[in-house]
């Protein structure tokens, strides 16, 4: 039994290391600057951000090589929720890594507010835009902590606030020792609701919500929908989704394929192209009831 421990507690004790490098680096953006492709950051600081996002004949190639994005154009306006929908690997975190600056497009022009990204002081724009992926960015540390990365000098009523924005601070009164609670004993859905908290609190013009309901089951993503429509109302965003309700609030829908947008428009004109989007939709719905089904079943 000790022999099987060991290894184990080994294992432990490296998993705690790196989420302490975590919880002492700045910021998680640079945890995955590490990782950076991109050239040294430009010295253009707006007053303010508005949100015009346009992607103009962009291809990407990873730097194995491969060709993610091929000739995508799009119009993202201000204040609207665009939802990218695709198949997996139709290219749709790839735009969201070139937006966030991951990576340079390889060709073509991206603009945010008619000024090109590359412009852009990397710091100020990663201020501005707030990311919320399918694998929620918990860290070792209690859940005010966890809270509080959206704004290192967050006040705890302010901390407060942004959990009541996201529908997660009942939850959190209710645990033993509340807001000093370890953010890990959350639930899935709980850990996506902390991380929406974040972004109340750093309250960006600009959001990516990346599959945030990838992980969860059915009523852990409609525990969360509350969350996620609050934290779109008045920002640009841009949602990856395979939930049709996320899908279908959205006022402008771009369909990827294959590294290309093959269809742009509102979810009833390209539902009424009987295209692509109107077959992934109704696979989408298709399952949904099936999940109905099965669920209704198991109450009998
Ligand atoms: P989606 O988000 O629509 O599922 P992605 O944008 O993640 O698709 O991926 C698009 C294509 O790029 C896929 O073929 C994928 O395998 C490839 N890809 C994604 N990330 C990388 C990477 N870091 N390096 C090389 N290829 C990648
Ligand atoms: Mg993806």
């Amino acid at each position: 039994f000790n022999n099987v421990s060991a290894p184990i507690r080994q294992l432990h004790r490296i998993y705690d290391e790196v989420n302490d490098a975590l919880i002492y680096s700045e910021s998680f953006f640079e945890i995955l600057e590490a990782d950076d492709q991109i050239e040294p950051s430009g010295n253009y600081i707006p007053e303010s951000i508005t949100g015009l996002i346009e992607l103009k004949n962009v291809s990407f190639s990873y730097p194995n090589g491969h060709e993610a994005l091929r000739n995508v154009s799009m119009t993202i306006c201000p204040n609207e929720n665009t939802a990218l929908v695709g198949l997996s690997g139709a290219g749709k975190s790839t735009v969201i890594n070139l937006l966030d600056k991951f990576y340079d497009a390889s060709k073509g022009q991206i603009l945010l507010d008619g000024v090109d990204l590359r412009e852009y002081n990397t710091a100020f724009l990663r201020e501005h835009v707030g990311l919320v992926l399918q694998k929620n960015h918990i860290f070792k540390g209690s859940i005010a902590e966890n809270i509080r990365y959206g704004k290192v000098n967050a006040t705890d009523e302010q901390i407060i606030a942004a959990a009541e924005q996201a529908f997660i601070h009942e939850q959190i009164m209710e645990l033993p020792n509340g807001y000093d609670s370890q953010a890990n004993l959350l639930s899935g859905g709980q850990q996506q609701r902390i991380a929406i908290a974040r972004m109340f609190l750093k309250n960006p013009p600009i959001i990516f919500l990346d599959e945030p309901t990838a992980n969860l089951d059915a009523i852990a993503t409609e525990q969360i929908k509350n969350s996620l429509d609050a934290i779109k109302v008045g920002r640009t965003v841009i949602t990856v989704s395979h939930s049709i309700s996320q899908i279908i609030d959205a006022e402008h829908i771009l369909v990827m394929e294959k590294g290309e947008v093959v269809e742009d428009g509102s979810h009833e004109d390209l539902y009424a192209l009987h295209g692509v989007y109107h077959k992934i939709f109704s696979a989408m719905a298709n399952s949904l009831n099936i999940q109905k089904i099965t669920h209704s079943m198991n109450l009998d």
